[in-house]
């Protein structure tokens, strides 16, 4: 497809979409139409996935932000950074045969968009000026569509994924291995949900009033922000209390995971506050359980940390609790 017009029906199409994944698969697939018979183009969003599945480059960046392309096998991990270190608003790089765009909020790096000449990757590229217009606009519009749609996802005081967010996420989650289950498909990873709570979060609000409370929210918040990894999914459960989507390939490594931010918090000095603690419980993820009892579950174990000391972490799986059977005198008749 040739870039003439001037892309207003393609921004239409972008911010028309409501759901990111819908959203997602509108930018992929109108990169493909204005790119693909002449290009190869590699996308690159916050996972790091990207159109195509192979990319054959790695750079290193200069402290003045630049890239400089080097002819070796890439690394995600330097894509990353580099992303990191590049200023904030959309950019584009220029390399004889290559085209970067790039994009990034304030808080993190959003993605790229590398474009290469599909025939000869040392030829010049030839994308003319329009295109390359064309395409930093697009990239421009798709990035602020995102944002708008994260942003009406987000905790306003804590910067973590809200309620409604967690329920999409769980379900999708759930959905997923319900899907590997009946597939009789094996991951190395597994699905874990934790409830965290902060302890005697009461005595704080009376003790230093509620600005105080609220930024003791805040921290705790950035607390874990900083110990989960990218792809962790971080929620504001309710007022003090947090849930967390993350995977790992097992339940002591889970538990590890959860008991070293425990001691993150436990050992930090808070202002004024001094020290806060959390109580954490948390249940692996499986078909087996509705979205409720998963919560549910992961409550139980929380409050057995609450029950035996607080500043804790329980294994819902190690509870030892019996399944609820269904029996006869379960049953009511009339
Ligand atoms: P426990 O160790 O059993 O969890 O005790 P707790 O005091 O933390 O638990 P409780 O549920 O009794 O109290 C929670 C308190 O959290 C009550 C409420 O005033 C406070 N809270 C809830 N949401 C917010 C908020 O957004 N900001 C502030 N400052 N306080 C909040
Ligand atoms: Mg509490
Ligand atoms: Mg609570």
């Amino acid at each position: 497809m040739q870039i003439s017009n001037c892309g207003y029906g393609l921004v239409k199409q972008l911010v028309s979409q409501k759901k990111e994944v819908n959203l997602k698969q509108c930018f992929k697939s109108i990169l493909q139409d204005l790119l693909c018979d002449r290009f190869d183009a590699y996308f690159f969003s916050k996972k790091c996935c990207h159109v195509k599945a192979q990319i054959e480059f790695e750079f290193t960046v200069h402290a003045s932000g630049v890239l400089q392309l080097e002819e070796s096998n890439t690394s995600l991990n330097l894509f990353k950074s580099a992303l990191q270190e590049l200023p904030e608003h959309i950019k584009l790089l220029k390399h004889p045969s290559r085209v970067f765009f790039f994009a990034k909020t304030d808080i993190q790096p959003l993605g790229g968009l590398i474009v290469v000449n599909k025939v000869n990757n040392t030829d010049a590229i030839a994308l003319s000026d329009n295109e390359e217009g064309l395409i930093l606009h697009l990239l421009e519009v798709y990035f602020l569509q995102l944002k708008l749609l994260h942003s009406s996802a987000v905790d306003p005081l804590s910067q973590l994924l809200n309620r409604q967010s967690f329920e999409q996420q769980l379900t999708g989650i759930i959905q997923s291995e319900s899907y590997l289950q009946t597939k009789k498909v094996r991951s190395e990873s597994r699905w874990f949900l934790a409830m965290l709570d902060i302890d005697h979060f009461k005595k704080v609000n009376d003790n230093f009033g509620h600005v105080i409370g609220d930024e003791v929210i805040v921290l705790v918040s950035q607390l874990l922000k900083s110990h989960f990894r990218f792809d962790d999914l971080l929620f504001r459960y309710g007022g003090e209390e947090f849930a967390i989507l993350f995977s790992t390939e097992s339940a002591e490594l889970a538990w590890k995971l959860l008991d070293r931010a425990r001691e993150l918090v436990a050992n930090t000095r808070f202002p004024q506050v001094n020290h806060v603690t959390m109580s954490v419980g948390f249940i692996q993820v499986s078909a087996d359980f509705q979205l409720s009892e998963l919560v549910d579950n992961a409550d139980k174990a929380l409050y057995f940390s609450k029950d035996n000391g607080r500043n804790q972490v329980t294994n819902y799986q190690q509870l030892n609790i019996e399944p609820h059977v269904i029996s006869d005198c379960d049953i009511e008749l009339f």
